[in-house]
């Protein structure tokens, strides 16, 4: 039976339904053996995999005016996103930038179906540009690899597999290192191998422990990171519809009327009602998750487009037009149309817009210094000769990546304020919350009302306006 995006093969064999394709059906692991991939959209992935590897091995070791470009430091509570600080207090920001986060996953799910993993998720990118490259440079093709495993355990077995294995642990000990300065700073990973393991034990412990992780997950756990752990993979099947463009088999071109045959020379394959597809497998064959692409749509594809270069390779080679296996929707392969706009994208671009704007505006009126100014409760005004005299708390975040020196001014008439001993500026360390008392004397003159609207700026040492307070300001009720 043809559903939405099955291929007219699936009625040949649903079997691949039952089971994910790398298992057997008792359930033990059937290693996946890729063919080495080339063609054009490999070449564009790996050119982009080595911009994004830069970027992930440098980027917490990068400073921008003394503050790392990208930290994550949930102990410490410090975050440094391009090297814009957040702390705990940003999070409104957080929650807004995490919910945009997820209605941006969904669109582009919806719209592009997977293409984040197979162009930017790091899994992909350091299982298949980093992990499988070296093993193909070590052990060779599918058919070495697979020979090589089979054969007893001799000197060449030997060194090749030693020399894969201590690659990968030494990758997996650097990749634990970088992650390590993401979560705690370049600072601290620096200090403690300056310092060695005794004295920080806690922090070798991770790293040894984070490696250990990354090596089992690189060197054997590999696919199944995407096909049974990774929760994006489980939500496609409710994000993605007919008019996702996923990678596809053209099920109509390739199977013709009389479905997919072998290639043969000299053949009128149109004449004849056979499909573009010889059935060659080199579409299986290639797949990093063992998937065959002609069985349609499935929860463990990718979309890593090596069955698409494949493919074309075939295509080339006999003659036909490239894109048997291309991007693509169901809608444009049953209808032979374009893929359209839905409502449901319009809906979620909608929803998009609205929440980055709202982010827009909350950072554009984040202020480096928050400042939040309250009458002591229960007080009430003092008059001290020709002066009226109120008492304040005042709470204080330095958001700042710096050290600030701040005084206070009234900025709605004129006034003064004191804080205990005379203190004229208080400093703030980056980060720091500090809370205290202080009073503001106001000339009676300057007051009419009862309760007047008091407006205080806080400044920093170069005298720039970090904030503006507004609190009440109480007065006897006539003069
Ligand atoms: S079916 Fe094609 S795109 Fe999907 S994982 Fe396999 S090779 Fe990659
Ligand atoms: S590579 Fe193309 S022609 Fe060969 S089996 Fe796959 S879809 Fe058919």
């Amino acid at each position: 039976m043809e559903s939405d995006f099955n291929s007219p093969s699936t009625t040949q064999s649903d079997s691949f339904r039952d089971h994910i394709n790398t298992m057997d059906w008792k359930g033990v692991r059937k290693w996946v053996y890729p063919r080495k991939p080339k063609g054009r959209y490999y070449y564009r992935r790996t050119i982009l995999s080595w911009f994004l590897l830069l970027f992930f091995l440098s980027a917490p070791f990068i400073n921008v005016h003394g503050d790392p470009f990208l930290k994550f430091d949930v102990l410490r509570r410090e975050f440094f996103i391009f090297s814009f600080p957040f702390y705990p207090q940003d999070f409104s920001l957080f929650a807004l930038v995490t919910i945009i986060t997820l209605v941006f996953i969904i669109f582009f799910t919806v719209v592009y179906g997977r293409i984040f993993c197979g162009w930017l998720c790091p899994q992909t990118i350091f299982l298949e540009m980093l992990f499988r490259k070296i093993e193909y440079a070590i052990e060779g093709d599918k058919g070495a690899q697979q020979r090589l495993n089979r054969q007893a355990w001799d000197e060449e077995k030997i060194r090749k597999k030693f020399l894969k294995w201590s690659i990968f642990a030494l990758l997996s000990l650097l990749m634990s290192h970088v992650l390590f300065a993401y979560f705690l700073g370049a600072d601290v990973l620096f200090k403690s191998i300056e310092e060695g393991p005794f004295q920080n034990a806690g922090v070798f412990l991770m790293i040894f422990i984070n490696t250990g992780v990354i090596y089992f997950v690189y060197s054997w756990f590999r696919e199944q990171v995407c096909t049974l752990v990774c929760p994006y993979g489980r939500f496609q099947s409710v994000l993605i519809d007919k008019h996702t463009i996923v990678v596809a088999y053209d099920y109509k071109r390739g199977e013709g009327t009389t479905g997919r045959a072998k290639f043969k020379k000299g053949e009128d394959r149109q004449e004849l009602g056979k499909g573009d597809c010889i059935n060659c497998g080199q579409c299986v064959a290639v797949c990093p998750t063992g998937i065959d692409i002609r069985n349609g749509t499935q929860l463990e594809c990718v979309n890593c487009t090596v069955c698409m270069d494949a493919c074309d390779d075939i295509m080339d080679k006999i003659d036909k037009p490239r894109g048997l296996v291309r991007y693509t929707s169901e809608y444009s392969i049953s209808t032979r149309k374009k893929s359209q706009f839905t409502s449901r994208m319009f809906a979620y671009t909608a929803v998009l817009v609205l929440l980055v704007g709202m982010l827009g505006v909350l950072l554009a009126f984040r202020t480096p210094v928050e400042v939040k100014i309250l009458r002591v409760p229960g007080s009430e005004y003092n008059i001290q000769g020709d002066q009226i005299l109120n008492f304040y708390e005042y709470a204080l975040i330095n958001k700042s990546s710096k050290t600030v020196n701040l005084h206070f001014k009234v900025l709605c008439c004129k006034g003064e304020i004191y804080f205990p001993y005379d203190q004229k500026q208080l400093r703030l360390f980056k980060g720091e919350n500090h809370r205290g008392k202080l009073r503001v004397i106001i000339p009676r003159a300057e007051i009419s009302q009862a309760k007047t609207s008091l407006r205080i700026g806080v400044y920093d040492q170069n005298g720039r306006l970090m904030d503006i307070y507004t609190t009440a300001f109480l007065g006897p009720f006539k003069f």
